[in-house]
């Protein structure tokens, strides 16, 4: 299906212009805090720049200085978002996607298409993208990382933790190990659930420490964890592909990465706990091709994040080593396709990237990380909280697929009335649990049925 709804049979979109939602908070404040903290950065790193780039670097940094300055007071009075250059491998897509928007869903789904009251999926993903162009246009800056530091920073603050967290799967990876399949499939699961929550997007670069380990978490907050599909996951997908491995040629697991930093790391465990249990034979990760939404996981980040494992401790280095080993051999891959970058929900990827939608219906399970990745699923829609995933993702099943996900935005389906009336209780009117990353799901969809 297109970006052309059946407007009487799905939600509305979420749009940054109701006030007092946190699409709205996100454009007011939370927008232009992550520019003025990029324009802060250059400005401190100047010196810098020019000493290692030349002259020609000064130049570049007042031009993206100065179309940043634009780019926020047009974010705060509202403006229309206009064309960038028509650069990069997807500067002529956006051009089209743009006057799709502008065609096909207005005037009757979206008034207008500017900051506050276009659509927010659509919206943020331009702002990135945007930003991106900025510096794709200049000299020498074209391939600066410019949410870098803070995603090595949040690598760096959480040694400790990825350190317990690589010591306990090598306890459940070896071969005498005497903890039972199950217990270690929920603590390696909910170890990259709770990694979601070090979101660096949510604080606009600003320092997010995890207090506990992610393995500590998965432990503690299951009370947190608002539907629970593990079990049906292990049931349905993955114990068939344990069992079978002579007659499943292609046992293959997607996960599609959310953030670089701890979150990272804790994916890079699910993949060696898959492969080292024998539950996939190949393990392939999807990052982003530019810097995204702060804190995602480009193919620099993957390749950092590895060779650095070793500052954490012994058992980390070990597992670095591992990996390296498993690149080389294909067991592990990792690609970054231009969809995942795009303002697409993903019921448009069969129509927008149907490549890559059929090299997912070869996969035995993808699993999408964190928020953005949930907001795709669900098209980024106000949904009836009970509304069933299954209707919420619009026929999008290439395959079983697993969102793991912290809530940070207000959209969610499949939650059971059981749960609905726990967080009445809790929180009556008040919907901050929905934004606070603080509750989770895991849940499972493209199977068949598994109640009812
Ligand atoms: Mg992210």
């Amino acid at each position: 299906m297109g970006i052309v709804d059946e407007f009487d049979h799905v939600a509305p979109r979420l749009r940054g212009k109701k006030e007092g939602t946190f699409a709205y908070f996100t454009v007011r404040d939370r927008w232009p805090k992550i520019v003025t903290s990029l324009v802060d950065q250059l400005t401190r790193k100047r010196d810098a720049l020019i000493e290692k780039h030349g002259e020609d670097a000064s130049a570049d940094i007042a031009d993206i200085l100065e179309k940043f300055s634009r780019l926020r007071y047009e974010i705060m009075t509202d403006k229309p978002l206009i064309n960038f250059p028509e650069s990069g491998p997807d500067g002529k897509m956006w051009h089209d996607w743009m006057e799709e928007l502008k065609t096909a869903v207005m005037p009757n789904d979206v008034e207008e298409l500017t900051y506050f009251k276009g659509p927010w999926l659509f919206v943020e993903c331009y702002l990135y993208r945007f930003i991106y162009s900025a510096f794709l246009a200049t000299k020498k800056l074209a391939d600066m990382d410019y949410f870098e530091d803070s995603k090595r920073k949040n690598f760096l603050d959480h040694l400790d933790q990825v350190e317990e967290g690589v010591a306990f799967l090598m306890k459940i990876t070896a071969k005498d190990s005497p903890a039972h399949e199950m217990f270690g499939i929920h603590q390696i699961m909910k170890s990259s659930l709770w990694g979601n929550r070090a979101d660096m997007s949510l604080t606009g670069g600003d320092d997010h420490t995890m207090k506990m380990s992610s393995i500590a978490a998965s432990v503690q907050l299951k009370d947190y964890i608002l539907i629970d599909d593990v079990n049906w996951l292990m049931v349905k997908v993955l114990a068939p592909l344990q069992a079978n491995p002579q007659k499943l040629k292609n046992r293959r697991i997607d996960i599609v990465l959310d953030n670089a930093g701890v979150e990272l790391c804790a994916d890079l465990m699910m993949a060696e706990f898959f492969l080292a249990r024998g539950f996939a034979d190949k393990v392939v990760l999807h990052g982003k091709a530019i810097p995204w939404f702060v804190s995602d996981t480009t193919e620099n980040d993957f390749n950092w994040t590895v060779d650095s494992l070793h500052l954490a401790g012994q058992q980390s280095a070990k597992l670095g080593e591992q990996i390296k080993k498993r690149v080389e051999k294909m067991e592990i891959i990792y690609k970054a396709g231009l969809f995942w970058i795009s303002p697409h929900p993903y019921c448009d990827m069969q129509e927008k990237a149907p490549e890559l939608y059929e090299e997912l219906t070869t996969s035995s399970l993808v699993i999408f990380k964190g928020d953005l990745n949930y907001r795709k699923l669900v098209g980024d829609r106000d949904w009836d909280l009970n509304t069933s995933f299954k209707k919420a993702v619009r026929g999008f099943d290439p395959c079983p697929i697993l969102a793991l996900r912290t809530l940070k935005a207000e959209t969610i389906a499949g939650l059971t009335d059981e749960v609905l009336n726990i967080l009445l209780e809790k929180f009556d009117e008040d919907n901050s649990w929905m934004t606070s990353g603080e509750y989770a799901v895991c849940q499972l969809g493209g199977v068949p049925p598994i109640e009812e």
